[in-house]
């Protein structure tokens, strides 16, 4: 058994003072405290839920989707250095074969290492017009059946699906997944936002990096974007590493969707956590310079932050800490489907928790597990 006090975030969305009583993994009791049954030291730090990322590539050198399973833990146990204690790994737009053997391999690593939720299949059934850096070669028509392949070599580890809706066939792809309980999530897509509207009607619930490879809103042709924002059930990524999306547009983003509909992403490479060079992202070859990736044309080829940075640059452009902690924690745990486990401090869930100084240093990380689950599960 082991007890913790501080300031505690609430599924309330705010800090109480209380303990937190952690019994074989799990949060067995929360009490909130009067201040004086805290000692100033305890009233000094903060204990927030750990962060859960649901759409990252990669760090440390390795990619999702070149990794063996010891690679994969070498992301996590970084992840889990950093205060990310669950990640959905994200395939690239590969050819059939190699994306049929990363579903297994990530499938296999789903059930083995218990900090990676699932997979995220970033494509292939995107549009050529906005691949960014999705390789175009090995895009696909939208196509169940392929899919289905997919989902069955990952043995239903598949958490989330990007597709463009303006691809013929897309609107029955994003139905029959969606009631497979996948997440359907649009980008890599020039839509308009009539197409973009018809694919929430069908099931999409999600959209993919906002702003990042799909059109932009404009008052005549509002996109991706303008039709997400205009329905309720949608919610969207944010790559919050200072290169991606301006941070006036993460301001106006929490404005126009509210804090309830965002979910922060890394979107992180392999070159997260490394020293500046040459790396690859899938089969691309990227360049990373500072907090840049970049292919050799410039374009941006995901981030090399991590996502407690990135919700450290949310809180810096003026997002408040209680909103920002929902947008790492409550809101990607309830899109994948995982928010009964994780995602706040509830009795019942899995203790992975960060202990933070009042500014949101990280002090200490509790749970995480990145080792093999197999006597476990
Ligand atoms: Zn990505």
């Amino acid at each position: 058994m082991k007890t913790l006090k501080g300031n505690i975030y609430t599924t309330q969305r705010c800090f109480r003072y209380g303990q937190i009583d952690i019994d074989k993994g799990l949060i067995v009791k929360v009490d909130y405290l009067e201040p004086d049954a805290l000692t100033d030291d305890e009233k000094a730090v903060r204990i927030i839920p750990g962060l859960i990322d649901i759409h990252m590539h990669g760090a440390m050198g390795h990619d999702a989707c070149n990794s063996d399973m010891d690679d994969l833990r070498a992301i996590a146990q970084y992840e889990k250095s950093q205060g990310v204690t669950s990640v959905c790994l994200a395939s690239m737009t590969l050819d059939k074969g190699r994306l049929l053997d990363v579903c297994k391999k990530l499938g296999e690593a789903s059930r083995e290492i218990a900090a990676i939720k699932g997979i995220y299949l970033e494509g292939p059934f995107i549009s050529e017009a906005k691949a960014g850096a999705q390789n175009p070669e090995h895009i696909q028509e939208a196509d169940y059946t392929l899919y289905k392949e997919l989902k069955d070599a990952s043995d239903g580890m598949i958490k989330v699906v990007t597709v463009a809706p303006e691809k013929a066939g897309a609107l029955e792809l994003i139905k029959k997944v969606a009631a497979e309980k996948c997440v359907v999530s649009l980008a890599h897509s020039a839509a308009n936002a009539r197409e973009a509207r018809l694919a929430f009607e069908a099931g999409a619930t999600q959209v993919t990096h906002l702003y990042n490879a799909m059109n932009p809103m404009t008052h005549r042709e509002p996109g991706i974007v303008g039709a997400a924002a205009d329905c309720e059930k949608v919610n969207v990524e944010l790559i919050c590493d200072g290169v991606h999306v301006d941070p006036v547009m993460i301001r106006n983003s929490f404005r126009l969707f509210g804090a309830d509909r965002i979910i922060l992403i890394s979107d992180s490479m392999e070159a997260t956590g490394m020293p500046d060079g040459e790396y690859m992202l899938g089969d691309q070859k990227v360049t990373k310079n500072g907090n840049r990736a970049t292919l050799g044309d410039s374009t941006i080829a995901g981030s090399v932050s991590n996502l407690y940075q990135c919700m450290l640059n949310a809180i810096n452009y003026g997002i408040s800490i209680e909103d920002a902690i929902a947008t790492v924690t409550a809101n990607p745990a309830k899109a994948i489907g995982i928010y009964d486990e994780l995602g706040s401090i509830e009795v019942g869930k899995r203790a992975d928790l960060l202990v933070t100084d009042d500014k949101m240093g990280l002090l200490e990380v509790i749970g995480g597990r990145t080792t093999c689950l197999t006597n476990i599960r």
